[in-house]
């Protein structure tokens, strides 16, 4: 199936079986805003759980918070978001659509990768078991030329982007001869700058109102608290702070679903250490942070580090987690050594102290910070991405099922009377009963038994029992496995036993350490 129709039907797999719905549907929708339905809602706070528990749970020397969304709007002036928190903006007057310019250009760059990808599958094809991909590359003048153009290119586009030239970003469109994907001119405006902060008024009149901010990222509301956790906590660095909330951003171009959202939510850790050691912490939290990922079970061929070249003014060190996406290669967490920048800048501006006491060297100094920040929604599609499959069966059907790890999976247990009557049903709510305090159990009497395993396959539910009319005089059921469906026999009373383990977060957790 090509990569673009995966995306598609797992855009419409998750409105179907209720994960995640437009907003405000009935009226149209709006634009980058999603709402999680029942199915959703429950792995989304799977992925915040196992999140969470890796942090907190783990790490004596990390505690959480949940800080508030508005903040003094200083905090924004201090962190530099009001001035420098911009996208480069273009129009194209045809089709009157709005672009960021540096994805434009980020778009092109692609597309000679793609070239030259072209170039050498072509070869390898020709040349067959002869082929010697790295010769290739290094010698075929086409691929060279190729490389040339999109380095060259690179290179220009760095240097305009760390001067914010606006005018050489227009200029790089233009001799690029980038066309509107819509109404394919180059009919472009000037580039400008567009701040992705939204911001509102508190308070009720218009003099004693104040212009107050949504925050664009949680990280803020860790730093304007780290002195107050580390007192009450009696943190000792290195230590870190862990937080979980909603940010917004007034992204310019909203696409490719949950990706890029104007309301989304993050998982932030900031973790304060002594100035000097932060690039052994970012290495450390680098890989820490990818054996999370990986011990989802996705295939470590999904994962890659995409090491920024170009560093925010405050960052020594930075770099992507990237997941295949079916779009291709996309961040999904970020890592920045940010340095004491955030800190400084709240001192600054703050006028007051908020030095770490380092009761071993008897000094005070400005902490260094390394944040891990990962969007939950980005996680959310990386994993539904990775889980959707179409399968075809034997008996020449085909089944969708979200292959999920079952720690995430929103329903763990399905539990299926195989007839809506002689007693059945009550047998089946029994179990259920019994076994809603250990994992979320569902209980469904509704189609054909074959019909409900697709419902629930199609959920990511790991394991399904029926109950049968067997069931009532020896007590047993049939389990069956989501991804094998093998179906054995086996005993009510050892249900738990074999399913908790097995769809436990505890032992996702336990690959951790
Ligand atoms: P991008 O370059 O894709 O805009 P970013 O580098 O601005 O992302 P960060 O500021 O590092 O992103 O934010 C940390 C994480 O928050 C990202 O890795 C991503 O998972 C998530 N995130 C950021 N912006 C959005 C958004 N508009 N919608 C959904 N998730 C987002």
């Amino acid at each position: 199936m090509a990569q673009e129709d995966v995306f598609k039907k797992v855009v419409s797999h998750c409105k179907e079986y209720g994960f995640v719905f437009p907003s405000s549907e009935i009226y149209d929708g709006l634009a980058a805003v999603y709402d999680y339905g029942q199915n959703g809602v429950e792995l989304k706070n799977n992925i915040k759980q196992y999140w969470w528990q890796s942090m907190v749970l783990l790490h004596d020397n990390i505690v959480g918070i949940d800080s508030a969304i508005f903040m003094h709007p200083t905090i924004w002036k201090a962190s530099g978001h009001v001035d420098a928190f911009n996208d480069p903006l273009i129009d194209n007057r045809d089709s009157k659509k709005r672009y960021r310019a540096d994805v434009l250009i980020e778009d092109q760059i692609a597309k000679y990768d793609e070239k030259i990808d072209k170039e050498v599958a072509k070869a390898a094809k020709r040349f067959k078991e002869n082929f010697n991909e790295e010769q290739y590359r290094t010698t075929s003048p086409k691929v060279l030329e190729l490389q040339e153009k999109r380095d060259a290119l690179h290179e220009r586009y760095s240097k305009a982007m760390n001067a914010m030239d606006l005018d050489e970003l227009r200029q790089i469109i233009l001799d690029e001869e980038i066309v509107c994907p819509i109404s394919g001119t180059r009919n472009w405006t000037e580039v400008r700058q567009f701040n992705l902060m939204f911001s509102t008024e508190m308070g009720s009149t218009a003099d004693g109102s104040m212009k107050v901010y949504l925050r664009p990222e949680t990280a803020q509301g860790i730093f304007v608290n780290y002195l107050n956790v580390q007192k009450t906590g009696r943190m000792k660095i290195p230590f870190g702070i862990a937080q979980i909330g909603k940010a917004f951003r007034n992204e310019i171009v909203a696409r490719q679903f949950i990706f890029r959202m104007r309301e989304f939510e993050q998982m932030e850790m900031q973790f304060f250490v002594k100035p000097g050691t932060e690039l052994d912490w970012f290495k450390t939290w680098k890989e820490t942070r990818l054996k999370w990922h990986k011990a989802l079970g996705f295939g470590s061929e999904n994962y890659r580090f995409h090491d920024h070249e170009k560093l925010a003014h405050y960052a020594n060190a930075a770099t992507d987690i990237e997941f295949l996406m079916p779009f291709g290669f996309k961040e999904v967490e970020g890592i920045h050594s940010r340095t004491n920048f955030d800190l400084s800048q709240h001192e600054k501006f703050s006028g007051k102290s908020i030095k770490y006491f380092d009761p071993e060297l008897g000094e005070s100094y400005t902490p260094y910070v390394i944040e891990t920040s990962i969007g939950v929604d980005r996680m959310f599609l990386s994993v539904l991405s990775a889980s959707y499959k179409e399968e075809q069966l034997e008996n020449g059907e085909t089944r969708v099922v979200l292959s999920l790890p079952p720690a995430l999976a929103p329903v763990k247990l399905a539990v299926l009377p195989l007839v809506k009557k002689d007693g059945l049903p009550e047998k089946a709510r029994e179990i259920v009963n019994e076994l809603k305090f250990h994992f979320n159990t569902q209980y469904d009497e509704k189609d054909s038994i074959g019909k409900r395993y697709r419902r629930q396959d199609a959920i990511g539910t790991p394991f399904c029992v029926t109950v049968d009319h067997e069931t009532l005089s020896d007590n047993c059921v049939t389990l069956r496995n989501r991804d094998t469906m093998k179906q054995e026999r086996v005993p009510i009373n050892q249900l738990n036993a074999i399913i908790a383990d097995q769809v436990s977060l505890t032992s996702l957790l336990k690959k951790l350490i």
